[in-house]
């Protein structure tokens, strides 16, 4: 049973393991060492459990902040499918958001990616008759990067002296693809810029446009969501709801107000963590899911940090971009708004996608080079029986973190007014992007509310608001230290950081990091 730590939660005397942060990487690794038989302990600091699969309800509205489609788990039988049925008791039930599932809006002309990769592929060439050949190549080179990343993500988890012995040979092949960017990959198939730029129509999905995103990550989004996207069936909340049960099932806790102010660590060892109201709790294994600029910088002892060099390791990678989203609710239901399932991606007429978003981050009042719609309300099923004749919209675009630097440091809900009217101008221009594609819901508007990388920064404890924690840059594939183990004995990481961003790659982390504890190839028993 989640519990909150301020109110005399009842907790174990022993843990085998704690890990720090409640996201979807804490509660894989979490519900699979609790079903390899050990006590896990999550120490969540925000006032509900999840990391970015978290919702937050307002005036009647339920909003989910980090979750709009997860692709592969319809499939019977896909690892993905397969990891969710593992980790949930096969109690997470999924909807298909359709067969468009994501709508590439350029200018006035619209590109519908349809699920199935024949389908996809079959609607593009109709989009772009003439570069069938390339269209063609391209979903070759899509499987391959992805095909390729297995052995890449399991030499991670190898102990060290196989690692050092296989892991090169491992991880070769990938590089390949990796190291390339999107853009480079794509221009070396067609000189035709209007089917890069659809081709990258979903590089919201990682937050790095084409000509500095790493191919893969690229490919591994692609790839992810071929088979069409799905939505938890009762929102978001579903997923940690549905791993509690598991986790308590070998007498393991979920805290949450439960703030971990350091890693207690003896002799390069972690043994425990100390709170932010100063008590302890120990350990045999101590794993962190929050990040690790947030690890490096906040959580570890400094001579620690030192001692490994670790800041050394972070300035070798970037944060990855913060955004804002708009949370607007109705006061009709989905389908009397006649609101679509299908996410909406809208980019600007002209320019590439790599200048659209220069030019806005020198000036955010330059055109959004990128707005996403989402209709969560539209895409599950149970919907209407928690909140009838409402419905919800997230509207989203990125922003620079420096455009709310000001205020950082400032109190959530009492930023002040200049905050206040910054976000009003914001949400009006998101809400006039609307607006254009549905019309039908203009002057209907009941409730709306921006979350800004501030919002982001309170409440998920990434320090620039940096919503898919590293930059998916070719060379953050390179990083041999973004991996389960630390150089710190019994202390480990897990989350979108070793892996990728997206729920999907969290969840691998989590895999990962179990794998690495124990020692044993836990996906085969989940395959199996
Ligand atoms: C707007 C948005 C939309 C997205 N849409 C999608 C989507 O449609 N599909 C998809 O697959 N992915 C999506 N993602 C990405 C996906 O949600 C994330 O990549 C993934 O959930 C990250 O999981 P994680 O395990 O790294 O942990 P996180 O979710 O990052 O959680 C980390 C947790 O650690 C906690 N923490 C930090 N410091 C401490 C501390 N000192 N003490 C205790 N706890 C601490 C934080 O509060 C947080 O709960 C989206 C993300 C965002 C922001």
């Amino acid at each position: 049973m989640i519990q909150s730590y301020k109110q005399n939660p009842t907790v174990q005397e022993n843990y085998d393991t704690i890990i720090i942060g409640s996201g979807m990487g804490a509660m894989a690794t979490g519900a699979i060492l609790a079903k390899e038989g050990q006590k896990v302990l999550i120490l969540e600091r925000h006032y509900t459990a999840g990391g970015f699969t978290h919702i937050f309800k307002r005036k009647g509205y339920e909003w989910d902040v980090g979750i709009h489609y997860i692709g592969e788990v319809q499939r019977k039988g896909s690892v993905m499918k397969s990891l969710f049925d593992y980790i949930t008791d096969g109690q997470l039930k999924w909807a298909d958001i359709g067969n468009v599932y994501d709508r590439i809006i350029i200018g006035d002309k619209s590109y519908d990616f349809v699920k199935g990769v024949k389908n996809f592929k079959k609607q593009l060439v109709s989009y772009f008759p003439e570069e069938e050949k390339a269209i063609n190549d391209y979903i070759g080179l899509v499987f391959k990067a992805v095909k390729t990343s297995r052995n890449y993500y399991i030499s991670k988890a190898l102990p060290p002296v196989l690692n050092a012995l296989i892991g090169g040979f491992m991880k070769r092949p990938f590089y390949k693809l990796a190291d390339k960017t999107t853009y480079e990959v794509l221009k070396s198939l067609t000189d035709n810029e209007a089917l890069i730029k659809v081709l990258c129509g979903q590089y919201g999905d990682y937050g790095l446009p084409p000509k500095q995103s790493s191919f893969y990550m690229h490919a591994s989004v692609v790839r992810h969501y071929f088979d069409g996207g799905s939505f938890p069936i009762g929102g978001s909340s579903q997923i940690v709801k549905t791993i509690d049960p598991v986790i308590a099932a070998a007498g393991g806790t979920i805290l949450i107000n439960a703030e971990v102010a350091e890693v207690i660590i003896e002799n390069n060892t972690a043994k425990g963590v100390k709170m932010s109201d100063g008590k302890t709790f120990y350990a045999k294994n101590i794993i962190s899911n929050a990040g690790i600029m947030t690890t490096y910088n906040k959580l570890l002892p400094e001579n620690i940090v030192a001692k490994h060099q670790l800041k050394a390791q972070l300035q070798k990678v970037k944060r990855s971009v913060a955004h804002v989203s708009l949370y607007v609710g109705f006061e009709e239901s989905p389908e009397a708004l006649n609101l679509p399932k299908t996410n909406h991606w809208i980019y600007p007429k002209d320019g590439d996608h790599d200048s659209c978003v220069n030019r806005y981050l020198k000036d955010i009042n330059q055109e959004f080079p990128m707005v996403y719609l989402s209709f969560p309300s539209a895409k599950d099923p149970d919907w209407s029986n928690r909140y009838p004749d409402k419905s919800t919209i997230d509207i989203i675009t990125l922003v620079p973190y420096e455009t709310f630097e000001p205020w950082a440091g400032s109190r959530w809900k009492k930023r002040g007014a200049d905050y206040e009217a910054l976000k009003e101008k914001i949400a009006q221009r998101l809400l006039a992007e609307l607006y254009k594609q549905i019309p039908q819901v203009e002057g209907k508007v009941k409730y709306y509310e921006l979350s800004t990388p501030l919002t982001t920064q309170h409440f998920v404890n990434y320090e620039k608001g940096e919503i898919y924690g590293l930059d998916h840059s070719p060379s953050r594939f390179r990083q041999d230290f973004l991996k389960p183990k630390t150089p710190i004995k019994n202390f480990y990481l897990t989350g979108q950081d070793i892996v990728t961003a997206g729920v999907g790659g969290a969840l691998f982390a989590g895999v990962l990091t179990a794998m690495a504890i124990t020692g044993k190839n836990v996906l085969k028993k989940v395959i199996k």
